[in-house]
């Protein structure tokens, strides 16, 4: 099985984002504070593209999603749709699983804001296409949130302008399909421009084109 290639935990590509990590190795010495990896089986069919980590979620558990509101969300989802088992408890330790599913953020590192810049954004691409050349049997890619979907369509060399953002909207790339959704985040759910059974329609339609493509 491939590979894929990961970030070293002091990775210097962004600088800013090299600082930010220092500082918060300062602030926060108990806390992961370095490129987040990956989770869930490499055998996956389906990736789940995120933006980048939370400072106090994935940035402080090593995990992604893992402690932030984002996470409970897209976690109880995929426990409710069986891509996930165990139970999710806030920390990568606890005894949860993804399920045919894998994680795959668009950037590593956790950016000042929660807003990464346009070159970050470029120059972390290298490891999520390496993550999803190193997934043998990828077959839908989730995105959550534009960034991930603009991202992803730069990774299969694809034009944003001819291929927009819509939540639900499905891409067929013939080797995978790109289906989206707006990002799981605080202020998607407390607007309400991402509901509950919104979230729960897309990530099912997600399993559905995964299961049908066997
Ligand atoms: S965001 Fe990616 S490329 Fe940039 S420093 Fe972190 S791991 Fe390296």
């Amino acid at each position: 099985m491939k590979r894929p290639i990961v970030p070293p935990p002091d990775c210097p590509l962004c600088p800013r984002l090299m600082a930010f990590r220092h500082e918060n190795r300062r602030k926060y010495p108990d806390w992961f504070n370095a490129p987040v990896p990956c989770f869930g089986p490499l055998t996956a069919r389906i990736a789940i593209a995120g933006l980048a980590p939370g400072l106090q979620g994935a940035n402080r558990t090593g995990r992604p999603f893992t402690g932030d509101w984002a996470g409970d969300l897209l976690f109880e989802t995929l426990l409710k749709l069986g891509l996930a088992r165990g139970v999710y408890d806030e920390r990568a330790d606890d005894t949860l699983e993804l399920v045919n599913c894998r994680i795959v953020n668009s950037v590593r590192c956790v950016p000042p804001q929660n807003k990464p810049e346009p070159s970050e954004i470029n120059t972390c691409r290298r490891f999520l296409i390496s993550e999803l050349e190193a997934m043998a049997n990828l077959t839908v890619i989730l995105a959550l949130g534009k960034i991930a979907h603009d991202s992803v369509l730069r990774t299969y060399g694809k034009k944003i302008a001819a291929h927009p953002f819509k939540h639900g909207g499905i891409y067929d790339f013939g080797p995978v399909k790109l289906i989206s959704s707006y990002h799981c985040s605080r202020y998607n759910t407390n607007t309400g421009v991402l509901t509950t059974p919104m979230f729960e329609g897309v990530v099912g339609k997600a399993k559905a084109l995964a299961t049908d493509s066997l």
